[in-house]
């Protein structure tokens, strides 16, 4: 059997790096768990896990490989845990926008996600972030969440699955202006660890692949994480041992989100 040969004539990527590897972690605590279970003060506690526990240890993690990661986190985190947001950014990553309280965007009415959107924008400004990205809980955009986006100057939406590279974002074939960061259910860890219960071992050999074979091709690989899911220590020593695997390749190139969008905006208009 033929091996299939793929050699990369230019790449993509800015100073010569094969791939590229966008990082990111939905800082949700107990946004979600706060209203939608409102009774049930067990699934609020693991919410809790992500500040008091997660996030310390994903910080020393990313310090210690020397990655910047981008964390999407909804304002409701942000009014409950400021100085674990204030850590996040004092260690030189990026906050990127995710609802206030985790709200369903397909399920609420016009008035009400322009006020979710306006709530999120005040405690980004409380802390002095203007964010450049935005990622939908659950991710579902409505039809009016791009029009937010772009009335709010967001330069890029991380939320659609049509692709493994990243592009201009057009919406019902109207040029939005806002770069795409497209993401995927599998390289999510809450459905690998939460729905599906799957070992460290078992999600390592579903993302080592698909990285492998990104890699391969000269694209992109984001990865979709949750502290109080990959913050527990069997599975934060998995991903250490996939991002150092990553890094040992010398020509990957690991961005944040606003980094990603800056340099695809050059590239592709
Ligand atoms: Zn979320």
């Amino acid at each position: 059997m033929k091996s299939l040969r793929i050699t990369i004539k230019m790449s993509f990527w800015p100073n010569g790096y094969r791939c590229c590897v966008f990082l990111s972690f939905d800082y949700d605590s107990s946004s979600a768990t706060m209203w939608r279970t409102p009774l049930d003060v067990v699934s609020q506690s693991r919410g809790r896990y992500a500040p008091k526990v997660a996030i310390p240890r994903v910080l020393d993690l990313l310090d210690k490989l020397d990655i910047k990661a981008t964390f999407f986190t909804p304002g409701w985190t942000i009014d409950n845990y400021p100085d674990s947001v204030e850590e996040i950014r004092s260690r030189g990553h990026e906050i990127g926008g995710h609802g206030y309280a985790h709200e369903r965007m397909t399920e609420i009415s016009y008035e009400a996600e322009e006020s979710v959107f306006e709530r999120m924008m005040v405690s980004m400004e409380r802390i002095g972030v203007k964010p450049q990205g935005y990622r939908a809980p659950y991710w579902l955009v409505s039809d009016r969440t791009i029009m937010h986006l772009k009335r709010l100057g967001f330069k890029y939406s991380s939320n659609f699955m049509d692709d493994d590279m990243p592009y201009m974002l057009k919406y019902r074939g109207e040029e939005t202006g806002l770069v795409e960061l497209p993401v995927e259910w599998i390289l999510d860890d809450w459905p690998q660890f939460d729905t599906e219960r799957r070992s460290p071992a078992e999600v390592y050999e579903i993302w080592k692949p698909e990285f492998e074979g990104l890699y391969e091709l000269g694209r992109y690989f984001c990865l979709t994480c949750h502290p109080q899911a990959i913050g527990r220590i069997s599975r934060l020593k998995m991903l250490e041992k996939l991002l150092s695997e990553m890094q040992e390749k010398k020509d990957v190139w690991f961005a944040t989100g606003a980094e990603i969008a800056d340099w695809v905006k050059k590239k592709l208009t």
